[in-house]
């Protein structure tokens, strides 16, 4: 009788002692995740070297990525009689492998001043023709990524506006984007959710020849904020604001061995997530 009642209370103390456990992991692993800071990894305009380089290295690392494309190069056509062109091939694999496939206009108007042909660039735009060439590449993508229903934006060269009027909350209200990346520099930061605009999110317009240091600097700024910090890159190992591959290779590897300290998610899911936060 005795013994039974001192092997109760032993059950009872272990038992106690199990859920005490279990509670302290339990806000242990949740105060984990809320410090953990977010990071998004973008790349613009569906260059050749995201699929060659880019797709390849985040795979290799199970890392999630968004991709704002405009017109797909060379969808119309492969040289080889019969083989689908491998810019439709890439993509689609990419959209199924989990990465994001974004809006980034059909034909990526930029203004005048930043080199655009003048009979091209966006001031020669209504905002109708920018409305229309939205509503195109989120048909493009649909057939590409037919799996994802709502869709991103990046403003080409960060412009929001065409002519005085300011578009972003027009595609908001039609329901055509669903959140909206612009343009920064390594300052930019998100500390405040509340505060943020979802359709002008700031992101770091990486450079050419930028360091692995310079790109890991960043991720501690965003960690030591407790924040999130949006990356925008273009060619990787050659292409337009060149990062090597060796460099963009090492600083997944960094992010990858860090996973404890930054969540590294793609555009939407990452918007997803800070804005339900208010
Ligand atoms: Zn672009």
């Amino acid at each position: 009788m005795y013994q039974s009642l001192a092997t109760k209370i032993s059950n009872m103390k272990h038992r106690i002692g199990l859920t005490t456990i279990f509670i302290i992991t339990f806000f242990f692993i949740s105060f984990a995740q809320n410090k953990k800071a977010i990071i998004c990894l973008t790349y613009d305009d569906g260059l050749q070297t995201q699929l060659t380089n880019v797709i390849p290295q985040l795979d290799s690392l199970g890392l999630k990525a968004t991709f704002f494309l405009p017109s797909i190069q060379g969808s119309s056509q492969s040289d080889v009689i019969g083989q689908t062109p491998e810019a439709v091939v890439g993509w689609t694999n990419a959209a199924k492998s989990g990465h994001e496939l974004a809006n980034h206009t059909l034909f990526h108007a930029c203004p005048e001043k930043l080199g655009w042909q003048k009979s091209f660039s966006v001031e020669t735009y209504t905002v109708e023709k920018i409305i229309a060439e939205i509503k195109i590449d989120n048909s493009i993508l649909a057939m590409l990524d037919p799996g994802r229903k709502e869709r991103s934006f990046a403003y080409p060269c960060g412009n929001f506006l065409i002519g005085d009027t300011d578009y972003s909350s027009i595609i908001k209200k039609q329901q055509l984007v669903t959140y909206a990346r612009a343009s920064g520099d390594s300052t930019s930061i998100i500390t405040n959710f509340r505060n943020m605009d979802p359709m002008k999110v700031p992101s770091w317009h990486v450079w050419t020849g930028t360091t692995l240091n310079e790109l890991i600097a960043f991720a501690e700024k965003v960690r030591k904020a407790g924040g999130m910090g949006v990356y925008t890159f273009h060619g990787i190992g050659g292409q337009v604001f060149h990062v090597s591959s060796e460099t963009h290779r090492a600083f997944l590897a960094y992010l990858k061995a860090h996973q404890d300290d930054y969540w590294v998610a793609t555009f939407s899911e990452a918007m997803d997530y800070v804005t339900k936060q208010k």
